[in-house]
């Protein structure tokens, strides 16, 4: 597609939630869409806040959405713009729209509106505002009296949008009544302050989900009454749960901060993910952040709605901590058991788990299960050992033990070979399979039944620790 705007001009896209929740999955997938769209054709992407329901409006609703971009990398040009500060400037604009004849006050009450809509109801008509004062001019009676500011809309024919992901659509314009623009507190309706912010920050392509399709016939009409050109639209298909039903908190609808924090997700599984959910690149199923600037286009875009697999993103997350750097990871799993760290060996937290990564994230899905799988490191003596490990801990295992603690107390260069050389040892010794001693000594190093690799464990550990772990089980055996 062409590389600029209608007027050739530079491209400008904008991710424009209202923070009254936070920022949702299908909220991080528009903010998405909307700066590799920039990106790719070396445009700005834009935040505004749509603040201007203050009743809903909230602070931390706001702090989370800047909080879930930048976790996402999805940095935004220039400052925040907050709808409600431009509260005048909307009033401006429908005041400019009073003034050429685009719009007009209309003064019905509420209880007159009640009443239209209850005939319409009992008539079966649609119910729609029925341009009582569309053409009547105020008169004494109603100096002082609170009145509304409508759009004179078009009524006469039909509007066609040529959406980029949805093709052209037409509604008839009949079918649109003289929406309200002003409040009578003066306040803007989100219809106008929306086309009034775009237009002014230069908005060039509205990319947002489908379930405002309907609105932008509406807001064309202020457009094209403003004489502004007109932005490029692109409504994506709304995400769907697994099942083909809305997407609801069971689905995995969550805030960008609880994939973070409760499923232990990497922003970049996620990004990737996002991406891939109603846009793909072939059979691409890996693709960086400098691929999907280079390969997101409006036109790959699909049309149905996409369904929402937590399986395949915990796998794509797999994927990405195998890639991650096993600092970054250590880290992020530090932060994670804090206070699980053995107050004995703080410090040596973070480079311990540096050196265990490998280790830990070779099947792990999520931060979460690198921290359960570290969790062995940090374990104080003796160690609580949990009821599958008790029952590998009997007394023939722990007559067992004594001859490998004794083994490995002998070993001098304390490495995985030489360790695993040790046990194998003692293993044939007792002519039984390297597994029958590594169960119970799997136990007694960590206290569970799953563990890395069991000469990794040792390592891990070191001399020092694993010969005390060993004893602890031992010696339990001894006071029986
Ligand atoms: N504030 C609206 C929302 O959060 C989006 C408006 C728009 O993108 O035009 O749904």
């Amino acid at each position: 597609m062409g590389a600029s705007t209608a007027s050739g001009g530079e491209v400008v896209t904008r991710f424009a939630p209202s923070p009254t929740g936070f920022l949702h999955i299908g909220g991080a997938r528009t903010a998405l869409f909307n700066y590799l769209y920039a990106k790719h054709m070396g445009g700005k992407f834009l935040l505004r806040i749509e603040d201007t329901d203050r009743a809903r409006s909230t602070d931390p609703a706001i702090e989370a959405i800047l909080d879930g971009m930048t976790w996402l990398g999805l940095d935004w040009d220039g400052d925040v713009v907050y709808q409600f500060a431009r509260a005048e400037r909307h009033a401006e604009v429908a005041q400019a729209l009073l003034d050429r004849g685009a719009a007009y006050r209309c003064y019905a009450t509420a209880e007159e509106l009640e009443a239209m809509r209850a005939e319409q109801r009992a008539a079966k008509q649609p119910m729609r505002y029925d341009g009582r004062w569309r053409d009547r001019t105020p008169g004494p009676d109603q100096e002082g009296k609170p009145f509304v500011v409508r759009l004179r809309a078009e009524q006469e024919g039909e509007t066609t949008i040529q959406d980029r992901v949805q093709g052209p659509v037409t509604v008839k314009n009949a079918e649109l009544d003289d929406m309200v623009l002003l409040r009578s507190d003066g306040t803007p309706t989100y219809m106008l302050a929306v086309v009034v912010d775009d237009h002014d920050m230069g908005v060039t392509h509205v990319i947002r989900g489908d379930d405002h399709l309907n609105n932008a016939f509406r807001q064309m009409g202020i457009i094209r009454a403003m004489g502004w050109e007109e932005p490029v639209y692109a409504h994506i298909p709304l995400i769907h749960g697994a099942d083909g039903a809305k997407l609801s908190k069971r689905h995995g609808a969550l805030g960008v901060d609880a994939y973070r924090d409760e499923l232990g997700m990497l922003p970049e599984a996620v990004n990737n993910y996002l991406l891939r959910l109603g846009w793909g690149h072939g059979d691409d199923e890996f693709i960086t952040r400098d691929q999907a600037i280079g390969w997101f286009d409006l036109d790959g875009v699909g049309r149905a709605p996409a369904r929402f697999d937590m399986k395949k993103l915990e796998s794509l997350n797999g994927h990405y901590l195998r890639d991650a750097d096993d600092a970054r990871l250590a880290d992020l799993v530090a932060a994670k058991i804090g206070s699980a760290i053995s107050p004995e060996r703080p410090d040596s937290a973070p480079e311990l788990l540096r050196r265990a990564m490998p280790f830990l994230k070779v099947r792990a899905k999520s931060i979460n299960e690198i921290a359960e799988g570290a969790s062995f490191l940090f374990r104080t003596r003796p160690l609580d050992v949990d009821e599958g490990a008790a029952k590998l801990l009997d007394d023939g295992a722990r007559q067992l033990l004594a001859r490998a603690r004794d083994a490995l107390a002998a070993v001098g260069d304390w490495s995985a070979g030489a360790l695993e050389a040790a046990i194998r040892e003692v293993a044939e010794e007792a002519q039984i399979g390297l597994g029958k001693v590594a169960q119970p000594l799997r136990a007694a190093l960590t206290g569970r039944t799953t563990s890395p690799g069991i000469f990794d464990v040792l390592v891990l550990l070191g001399r020092e620790e694993s010969l005390a772990r060993l004893s602890d089980q031992i010696d339990l055996a001894a006071e029986h």
